[in-house]
């Protein structure tokens, strides 16, 4: 254990171990090692971190303004950016994404903390014309209180920053519960919180390898929002929890997303954002392009086009940025995706390219897979299967390729690759999905909201109105005549 990083939680300002004193190993997909060593925090830890978050609302923090709070929000930003090498590497051997993606997200998060600095100081209420002239009406916005967050395994310090920066710009303060598959950059991260001068207990981290911790923390009574991306089961679970609380949730859950590819397209250009799409990140995010609906006239051209891509992606170590494709995450991740690339062939899809695991390179490597010969019905179009899986199906009428694309439960995104401009917005506007892509893919961004539709989940992430995920409206009504009313009447 001695060769094994160490890492530790972030409570009330103070780095600390698991009140029980356990820990457990975090494994490197890569090499299927353990590589770090984090606490085991339980249901008593996230009662202290709670505990915390509501002893910083109360005090410091609670009373600073929001140009003081965008001030921190900034330094924090510069601290990501300073520190992006570091986080990245954490990232890389936590989670088996890809050094080349990591160290370019990494260096483009402190945008998020910026972004929502300059949101922080421009909270304003309104004034309110009111029926009666006697009253002066007007709002307040402030922050909802403690936020309980929860991620998942791919991204976590950007699905973490979708929440944490507009959780601090509206002044809440926070309680962060990672994945048990990657706690390390979380854990990692936590310590930057201290140097950018926030007060004790603002952002507090806790870290633990059953599922019980996310659970008390997503119902826990001093929790007063819940903010959580991961599946859709998992997701309904918070919903419940948080209801029982009557609390405010926000959630960012699966996908099955659509690619619609009209024959007009510029079939390389989609061919390219469908390997963006489905293949990178090896098909590990909830954006995942994995349905491609072509055209029946181009549907030979452009499987050819992402089946000779995909047999060039270079598979291999996370840490070399010359590799495109790294391995899928964890161990029960990489039998699942196995299982359903069987589960296809039982079916009767047919192979383009890919299929199997790629047991030469050691680790979870599974090859870029392209299935044609799925329909509507087959299990791998309508289940995410969260990895490298793109399943090609025909349509012949744009009206068909909207009904392909909209049947199914998620909505998180989508994308239509056409030249025809009329098409393209009209089927944009058809399409029920909380981000549509015209002839591109995997695009985001701090100022522009995210989230799904249907089962893809709850409320936005990103953009101005993310803060309002994070605020309470108070109406504020003030007598003016310093008269009395009759008091048996509604004013
Ligand atoms: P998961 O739902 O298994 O776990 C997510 C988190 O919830 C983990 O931290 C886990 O410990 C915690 N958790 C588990 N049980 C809990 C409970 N009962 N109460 C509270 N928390 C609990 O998801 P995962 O397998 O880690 O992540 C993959 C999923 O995340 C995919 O389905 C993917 O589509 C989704 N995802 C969505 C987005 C998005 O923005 N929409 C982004 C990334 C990933």
């Amino acid at each position: 254990m001695a060769d094994l990083e160490q890492f530790r939680m972030l409570i009330g300002g103070k780095a600390v171990d698991a009140i029980s004193g356990k820990t457990f190993e975090s494994q490197n997909p890569y090499t299927g090692k353990p590589w770090a060593v984090v606490p085991d925090g339980g249901p008593e830890d996230v009662d202290a971190a709670v505990a915390a978050a509501r002893a910083a609302l109360e005090g410091e923090w609670g009373e600073m303004t929001g140009f003081a709070r965008a001030a921190l929000l900034r330094r924090l930003g510069d601290l990501v950016t300073e520190n992006a090498e570091r986080l990245a590497r954490l990232e890389v051997q936590d989670s088996g994404k890809l050094y080349r993606e990591m160290i370019g997200q990494l260096n483009g998060l402190g945008a998020w903390y910026h972004y929502y600095a300059g949101l922080a100081d421009k909270l304003e209420g309104r004034q309110i014309p009111s029926p009666n002239p006697n009253y002066l009406v007007y709002t307040r916005r402030e922050p909802v209180g403690v936020v309980a967050a929860i991620t998942p395994w791919n991204s976590p310090l950007l699905l973490m920053t979708w929440k944490l920066a507009p959780a601090l710009a509206a002044g809440c303060t926070f309680v962060i519960k990672p994945s048990e598959h990657s706690p390390a950059s979380t854990l990692g991260f936590a310590e930057l919180i201290e140097q950018a001068g926030f007060p004790p207990g603002v952002v507090n981290v806790v870290s633990g390898l059953s599922r019980e911790v996310g659970a008390a923390l997503a119902g826990h009574p001093g929790v007063d929002k819940v903010a959580f991306t991961g599946s859709t089961a998992t997701g309904r679970a918070v919903a419940k929890a948080a209801a029982e609380n009557i609390n405010k949730v926000t959630l960012e859950l699966g996908g099955k997303s659509p690619q619609i590819v009209f024959p007009d397209a510029d079939l390389k250009a989609a061919a390219n954002g469908l390997v963006a799409g489905v293949f990178a990140a090896t098909g590990q995010t909830c954006m995942a392009g994995s349905r491609l609906i072509v055209h029946e006239s181009v549907h030979d051209e452009l499987v050819r086009l992402v089946a000779e891509r995909a047999a060039q992606i270079k598979l291999g170590d996370p840490n070399d940025p010359e590799t495109e494709m790294g391995p899928v995450a964890n161990r029960p991740q990489y039998e699942k995706v196995l299982g359903y690339l069987q589960t296809a062939q039982s079916e009767g899809a047919t192979v383009a390219y890919g299929g199997t695991a790629d047991e030469g390179l050691g680790g979870y490597f599974v090859k870029p897979t392209v299935l044609t010969g799925v329909g509507p019905d087959s299990t791998v179009v309508k289940e995410e299967i969260f990895g490298p899986v793109l399943s090609a199906y025909t349509f012949t009428e744009e009206a068909g390729a909207l009904k392909l694309a909209n049947d199914t439960p998620y909505g998180l995104a989508a994308a239509v690759w056409t030249k025809d401009v009329h098409r393209a917005h009209r089927v944009a506007a058809k399409l029920r999905a909380g981000t549509v892509w015209i002839n591109a893919y995997r695009v985001v961004a701090p100022s522009v909201p995210f989230g799904g539709f249907g089962a893809s989940g709850l409320g936005r992430e990103n953009g101005i109105e993310a803060v309002n995920e994070y605020t309470e409206n108070k109406s504020v009504w003030v007598e003016l005549t310093g008269g009395t009313r009759d008091p048996f009447t509604l004013g």
